[in-house]
């Protein structure tokens, strides 16, 4: 197939969750990916674990991804912040009946299923290890030629790259970015206690520490690890023994989980934020990490990517419904409308969360633990904080009730 509904650049967690949502509704795609399979399917390559909150989850589950990795995920029953170990916490529980805040995966068995669904999915055109060397868009539609020498043509080309999108910075979509002056250290640990499926962010002014339960393993109880520190501490951090690791995230967990051990692999993570200010183009709509790009420090930033599969999936199967050319300008327009207050909050919230617990000093901290015991007093704030953790917030499209358009 040389010809389908859409060209998707970029077969990443976004990108192949898009093709597969499309193809549950009878829309076909080519998705076309520089990497190598072997490589990013490799149980080493991607060390992180992704927090997808609840309405994420359900539109995976809506389009078959779910089945793949029911037992994989672990269940998140309540969110704790925490201003280092100071007392003044705030904690976010689901009422009884509500379901969990969302999933932990780890990267790997995510990514996983969703190229095996993406494979297995009948309108899906998959093509791994091939990059398109000429993309040209035009009023009657979109031709690219791959470097196997294949022409394909679309009606809509989706940049779905990540964050360094070529197709973004050659349609001249401007980015806002700038770089934190941190880096995380992602791993996992095990330790003696149960996390009992709580989520805990401690901030510290050297930057946030986030301890994400995993599901038990043969070794015991698990949690993966999101560890801001500042930039030039990243390598030492990676260099340093397993025991000396240990006694410094032990020092900063303040013991509750017990002894810790074993540690997984490590890698380290420049953190940056990039934001662009207009999300489409003649025949083009970004996603994903191509759009935007957050501090991990509230775990969404997978999780803002599938709000755009979900919204684009909408705005497209309503187009083809009515007959209409799913690059015409007035679909591109509801997709940008739709998405760009939801992902400006979200990014505002991050960065202004990263800066706020970024300021060290006393006045600073009294402010913080005042605003943390505010909100735990405060049920509708609350709850709006824990709609916005679940990505239930704004005009919720269909796939995240968990429904199909
Ligand atoms: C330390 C850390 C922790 C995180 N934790 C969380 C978390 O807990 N929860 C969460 O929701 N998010 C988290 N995130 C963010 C999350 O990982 C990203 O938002 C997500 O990976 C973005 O997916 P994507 O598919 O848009 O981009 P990517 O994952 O970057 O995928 C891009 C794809 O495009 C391909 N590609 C690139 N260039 C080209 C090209 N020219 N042609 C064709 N293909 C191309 C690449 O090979 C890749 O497959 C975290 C991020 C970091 C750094």
């Amino acid at each position: 197939m040389d010809q389908a509904d859409v060209l998707i650049l970029g077969g990443g967690l976004v990108g192949s969750a898009l093709a597969v949502a499309l193809d549950a509704h009878g829309l076909t795609s080519i998705v076309v990916d520089i990497a190598d399979p072997e490589v990013i399917l490799a149980a080493g390559f991607d060390g992180r674990a992704s927090a997808i909150a609840s309405a994420p989850w359900r539109m995976l589950d809506a389009i078959g991804v779910i089945d793949r990795i029911r037992d994989r995920g672990c269940p998140i029953q309540g969110i704790r912040v925490s201003d280092g170990l100071e007392p003044g916490k705030l904690d976010f529980v689901p009422e009884a009946g509500e379901g969990a805040l969302g999933h932990m995966f780890e990267n790997r068995y995510l990514r996983g299923a969703l190229h095996a669904a993406a494979h297995a999915a009948p309108h899906v055109d998959l093509r791994m290890k091939t990059r398109a060397v000429s993309v040209d868009r035009g009023p009657h539609g979109v031709v690219a030629t791959l470097d196997s020498g294949a022409v394909v043509r679309a009606s809509l080309l989706i940049a779905a790259e990540g964050r360094n999108s070529p197709t973004r910075d050659a349609a001249g979509l401007r980015v806002a970015r700038w770089t934190y002056d941190h880096a995380a250290i992602v791993t996992s640990l095990h330790h003696e206690h149960s996390h009992e499926n709580v989520a805990f962010e401690i901030f510290y002014p050297q930057g946030p520490f986030a301890i994400l339960p995993l599901n038990d393993d043969a070794q015991g109880h698990r949690s993966a690890i999101v560890w801001s520190v500042r930039r030039n501490q990243a390598d030492g951090m990676l260099k340093l023994s397993e025991r000396g690791l240990l006694d410094e995230a032990s020092k900063r967990m303040g013991g509750f989980l017990g002894e810790l051990g074993p540690l997984g692999p490590r890698s380290s993570y420049p953190l940056g934020f990039h934001h662009a200010a207009t999300i489409t183009a003649e025949r083009l709509a970004l996603v994903g990490d191509a759009a935007h790009g957050i501090h991990p420090i509230a775990g969404q930033g997978v999780n803002v990517g599938f709000r755009d599969v979900a919204t684009l999936v909408e705005v497209l199967v309503d187009g083809k419904r009515l007959g209409l050319d799913l690059g015409d300008a007035q679909l591109l327009a509801r997709y940008e409308r739709w998405r760009s207050l939801d992902t400006f909050m979200v990014a505002a919230a991050t960065d202004g969360l990263t800066r706020l617990f970024g300021i060290p000093g006393r006045t600073a901290n009294a402010v913080r633990r005042f605003g943390l015991s505010a909100v735990e007093k405060l049920p509708p704030l609350k709850q709006r904080f824990m709609a916005e953790a679940r990505g239930e917030s704004g005009d919720v499209p269909r796939l995240l009730q968990g429904l199909r358009v």
